[in-house]
């Protein structure tokens, strides 16, 4: 494989751990590589501004066709609870990380190819993507990003030019990934289930230093690292559940120490409310649905504990009981922060026990009228503008179904001011949210080769706070024909 003429400003720190870590790994090269997208302003917050990647010669490098200059292309090793069951040897079987770009203010950034060719980890798997999961991933991280909820990146999709076989042949993809870092719960569970305590205790401190520099300060630096991946999970999974988004797949191996939402397979954004609501086709008990997730994020912070209990304490009783106690903390932090955004959501600041369950009827009417969540709060917000409630009403089967609330409601609202009321629900409602069959229209024209849909839903998803008249149709929930039942892997 030729050396690329672009280098980058790369800074390794990964790839200086020891040889346990990882495997070397080379992209392979594919036929006939094609930018669909190349994401400029992700590009310059990151420090790539200068870096000619939209070019014909950056394309060699975002497909995987050659390795920049000052790259050292890896594979992570990693294993991982799935739907409950552990998996020792996982790893990255479709993903190279290229390596990691640092800025001045020490930020630093991990630059990724998913689906750029078999590594050690790829098992019976072909290491590639299909186009359909590249443009889903790129969808919805950069659509997260724009609601505010932390997340990996999209810098690129490239079509590959080639075939991949799933069911049968389909056009293969190349996704540049962008994160804090790609550790997962998983990656501790790796040299946990190996009782390789000297690279757990290396990989402790190395995520101390690159993701909690506070926990260092800490007499016991193990359990800082663990409050400070408990709040951010706690907090991240809160913030999902605010815009109706469904993870789909948070097995251990698909969470962020890094407190990011990783691994986008089978999400999906609610359209109507239930929360026992589930898209993905493998999670058949439900065990990711809608309302577990706390819960679920909760057990997988449980088995991260587990591997950090040898780093804790050498009396493994006064592990065990340190770590519990911060574990605990799980249930109170993602309670307050899902209080603050749903009473957010309908007009209450600082909400309290009392207003969380105003918000708790509203659900359990949403989900009796299976109501649109989108469009329910956002709704809320023009009622309270324009004192009219026939827009939200009109959203139940039984428009009197929600009078009684509405009225209580109101009552609530007459304790706060109406314009700072609309102002903070419009901050916290989107208009537009990457709907499941807007994304599955996108994909479909990409396979024939019209990439109009799926830049528009880029583009308008940019400001999904923003009214943009010329998109309104991206506003409306799915006709019953076009609702999407099930989402799949991208595997
Ligand atoms: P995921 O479902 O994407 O979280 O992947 C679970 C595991 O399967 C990870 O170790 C992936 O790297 C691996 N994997 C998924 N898809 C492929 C593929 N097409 N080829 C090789 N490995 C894969
Ligand atoms: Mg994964």
């Amino acid at each position: 494989m030729p050396a690329s003429a672009i280098s980058f400003p790369f800074d390794n720190s990964y790839a200086r751990l020891p040889e346990a870590f990882f495997q070397s790994t080379k992209p392979t090269p594919v036929r006939a590589p094609t930018m669909i997208r190349y994401n400029t302003d992700l590009a310059d917050e990151i420090g790539l501004g200068t870096v000619p990647l939209n070019s014909s010669e950056g394309l060699t490098i975002l497909s995987g066709n050659e390795v920049a200059g000052g790259s050292e292309p890896l594979a992570m090793a990693y294993s991982g609870h799935q739907f409950g069951g552990f998996s020792p040897e996982l790893g990255d079987g479709r993903a190279i990380l290229l390596g990691e770009v640092l800025l001045e203010d020490g930020a630093r950034h991990d630059i990724q190819l998913k689906g750029a060719g078999p590594t050690p980890f790829s098992r019976r798997g072909d290491g590639r993507s299909a186009l359909g999961p590249v443009l889903r991933e790129y969808v919805v991280s950069e659509a997260m990003a724009a609601l505010g909820v932390p997340t990996t990146r999209a810098l690129a999709a490239v079509a590959s030019g080639e075939d991949v076989f799933r069911e049968g042949p389909t056009p293969g993809g190349v996704f540049t990934r962008v994160a804090q870092s790609h550790i997962r719960v998983g990656t501790f569970q790796w040299f946990a289930a190996r009782q390789d305590h000297a690279h757990l205790k290396i990989l402790a401190e190395y995520v101390i230093a690159r993701h909690y520099p506070e926990a260092g300060q800490q007499e016991n630096s193990c359990l800082g690292l663990l409050a400070g991946v408990v709040e951010r999970q706690a907090k991240l999974i809160a913030h999902w559940m605010q815009f109706g988004f469904i993870h789909g797949v948070m097995n251990t191996d698909n969470m962020s120490v890094a407190g990011e939402t990783i691994d986008y397979g089978p999400c999906a954004f609610m359209d109507h409310f239930h929360p026992q609501k589930k898209f993905s086709s493998i999670d058949h008990q439900g065990r990711y649905a809608f309302a577990n997730q706390g819960p679920m994020g909760h057990w997988n912070l449980a088995r991260f504990a587990e591997t950090l209990l040898p780093l804790m304490d050498t009396n493994s009783e006064n592990a065990i009981k340190q770590a519990t106690e911060v574990l605990d903390r799980f249930d109170g932090i993602h309670r307050a922060e899902l209080t603050k955004r749903f009473t957010a959501k309908i007009g209450i600041a600082e909400g309290t026990t009392e207003d969380w369950s105003l918000v708790e009827t509203l659900l359990g009417l949403m989900a009796e009228g299976e109501v649109d969540f989108t469009l329910l709060f956002r709704y809320l917000s023009r009622a309270l503008e324009s004192d009219s409630d026939t827009e939200v009403s009109g959203l139940f089967p039984e428009p009197a179904a929600i009078n009684g609330w509405l009225k209580q409601w109101r009552t609530r609202l007459m304790e706060v001011d109406h314009g700072q009321a609309v102002r903070l629900m419009r901050r916290m409602n989107p208009v537009f949210i990457p709907r499941n069959h807007r994304i599955e229209e996108a994909i479909q024209a990409a396979y024939r080769g019209d990439f109009a849909p799926f830049h528009n839903l880029n583009d308008l998803l940019q400001k999904p706070f923003s009214e943009q008249p010329e998109f309104s149709e991206y506003e409306t929930a799915p006709a019953p024909h076009e609702v999407v039942q099930a989402t799949f892997c991208g595997t």
